[in-house]
C-alpha cells in the first residue's frame, strides 16, 4: 500500500500525496520533480520490521540500501523509524551519518572499496565491513592495523542461485562479479579469524533486485544457514547472518511480489533451530519505490500522419534511466485525468538518444501539451540513478509528511552546473 492515490476535487478528480495535491507541488518547484511520501517509507520499513518479529526473527538489523535513494531526508525517516544503512561508498556513509543513522546500524558492502573508503569506515565505527574477495581481506586487515583497530567483517558469499528478473539487476550467480563461492567463503573465514587486523562477525549474500518469487532466495538462503552450520562445527564463531535485500515490489500489471510475511515465514522456516544468530536485511527497493513518483509535464503530443502518437515530457532518461537500462516497466498516470477515450502512446523524453523511450505504445488517457503526469514506484533507483546528460539540471527532490510538503533538494541553478567547471590555464 502507498500513499499516491487519486481524490476528488473541486475541479475533478487528482492524484494526492498524502494530504498534498502533485500539482500543488509541480506548481510551486516546476516539474521534473521527485516526490516521496514520508507515510509510506516508514509503512515500508514497519511492514518488514514487523513480519520479521512475527515470524520471531528478533531484533534483526534492518539496514536500507542507501544506492535505492540517498535522499538525507528520506534517509532521515527510515533512521527514526529505526533503520539502519547499507551503503557501498565513502560517499553513502557520510550520508547516512548526516540522516543520524548511528555507524553501529552502518553496513558496508560493495566489490571495490578503497583504502580511503575503509579508513573512513572504521574511523566512523560501522557495525561490519561485507568483504567479497580474498584481496579485500587483506586489505581491510592491513588497514585497521594501520590505524590499530580491529575490523568487524562479514563474508559476502555467491551462493549461485539465479534470481529471476533482468539480468542486470542479477547478482547470485557464479558468473557475477558479487562475493566469493561457499568454499572460498569458508576457507577465508578462517583464515580472517587468525588475522590481528579483522574480527569475522558473519557471513552475507545478496542475490538480485525485484524477486518475485520466494523459491530462489529460499535456495539461497538454505545455502547461507549450512554455511554457518560448517563454519560454527569448525569452531568458528558466527554471530550475524546478512540475508540482503531484493524483494519485489508490486509493479502496476505485473504479478504480485511475495508478502513481507511470507518471507519473513520463509526465513524463520529456513532458519529454525539456528541459535544464537542476529539477522541483518538490506531492503532498498521495497521499501522507496512505491514511496516515490516522478512529476513530469508534458511538452507536446506529436501525433505523426502514419500513425505513431508521441508524448515528449520534459522529464528524460537522465532524471529516471530504469526503463533505458533495464526496459523498468512503470505506470504512467496523469495528475488530473481528462474524460474521454484512451490512446496509444509512445512516451519519451527530450535526449538525443533514441533510448531515451520510457514506454511505447502505452494506452493513457487523453493528454495535451502542459498536463502533468506521474511516473509511479519511482522512489527507488531514480533520482539516486539521475544524471546531467545533455546538461539537464537534476531534478529536485521533495519529501511529503501529511498535508506538509519541504524542498529536500533543490533545483541547482545553470550557475551551479556551470560553476563546477574551469577553463584550463592555457585558455586564458
Ligand atoms: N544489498 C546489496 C549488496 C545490493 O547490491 C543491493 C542492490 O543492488 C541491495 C542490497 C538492495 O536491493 P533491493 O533494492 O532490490 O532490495
Amino acid at each position: 500500500m502507498n500513499h499516491f492515490e487519486l481524490v476528488e476535487a473541486s475541479g475533478g478528480p487528482e492524484l494526492v500525496c498524502e494530504g498534498v495535491p502533485l500539482a500543488t507541488i509541480a506548481q510551486a518547484v516546476g516539474t521534473p520533480v521527485y516526490v516521496y511520501s514520508s507515510a509510506t517509507l516508514e509503512r515500508h520499513f514497519t511492514v518488514l520490521r514487523d513480519a520479521l518479529a512475527g515470524a520471531g526473527l528478533k531484533d534483526p538489523l534492518i539496514a536500507f540500501a542507501v544506492k535505492a535513494n540517498s535522499n538525507v531526508a528520506v534517509l532521515r525517516t527510515l533512521a527514526q523509524a529505526g533503520a539502519g544503512a547499507d551503503v557501498v561508498s565513502e560517499g553513502e556513509i557520510r550520508r547516512a551519518l548526516a540522516a543520524g543513522v548511528p555507524p553501529e546500524r552502518i553496513v558496508f558492502s560493495g566489490v571495490g572499496k578503497t583504502e580511503a573508503e575503509i579508513a573512513f569506515a572504521l574511523e566512523a565505527g560501522v557495525a561490519e565491513i561485507n568483504l567479497e574477495s580474498e584481496a579485500e581481506l587483506h586489505l581491510v586487515d592491513a588497514v585497521a592495523q594501520r590505524l590499530g583497530r580491529r575490523a568487524a567483517v562479514a563474508i559476502r558469499v555467491n551462493p549461485d542461485v539465479e534470481a529471476g528478473g533482468h539480468a542486470k539487476i542479477s547478482t547470485g550467480k557464479a558468473e557475477n562479479k558479487f562475493g566469493v563461492s561457499l568454499g572460498e567463503a569458508e576457507r577465508l573465514y578462517a583464515k580472517a579469524s587468525n588475522m590481528a587486523g579483522v574480527r569475522p562477525m558473519g557471513v552475507a549474500c545478496h542475490i538480485g533486485s525485484q524477486i518475485a518469487d520466494l523459491a530462489p532466495l529460499e535456495a539461497a538462503f538454505g545455502k547461507m544457514r549450512a554455511l554457518v552450520e560448517r563454519l560454527r562445527g569448525e569452531g568458528l564463531s558466527v554471530a550475524r547472518l546478512d540475508l540482503g535485500g531484493g524483494l519485489g515490489v508490486p509493479y502496476f500489471n505485473q504479478p504480485p511480489p511475495p508478502e513481507p510475511a511470507a518471507y519473513a515465514a520463509m526465513i524463520a522456516r529456513v532458519m529454525a533451530g539456528l541459535a544464537d544468530i542476529q539477522f541483518a536485511f538490506e531492503p532498498g527497493r521495497m521499501i522507496a519505490a512505491n514511496a516515490g513518483v516522478l512529476v513530469a509535464r508534458v511538452l507536446h503530443v506529436n501525433a505523426r500522419p502514419e500513425g505513431r502518437r508521441f508524448l515528449v515530457l520534459d522529464a528524460a532518461m537522465n532524471d529516471l534511466l530504469r526503463p533505458a537500462m533495464y526496459d523498468a516497466f512503470h505506470d504512467i498516470r496523469p495528475v488530473r485525468p481528462r474524460e474521454g477515450a484512451s490512446q496509444l502512446y509512445d512516451v519519451v523524453g527530450p535526449i538525443c538518444e533514441t533510448g531515451d523511450t520510457f514506454t511505447r505504445d502505452r494506452l493513457l488517457p487523453p493528454l495535451m501539451a502542459g498536463d502533468l503526469v506521474a511516473f509511479m514506484t519511482a522512489g527507488a533507483y531514480g533520482a539516486a540513478m539521475s544524471s546531467e546528460y545533455n546538461s539537464r539540471l537534476l531534478a529536485p527532490e521533495v519529501l511529503v509528511k501529511g498535508d506538509r510538503y519541504a524542498v529536500v533538494r533543490p533545483r541547482p541553478t545553470y550557475d551551479d552546473m556551470l560553476g563546477r567547471e574551469r577553463g584550463a590555464p592555457w585558455q586564458d
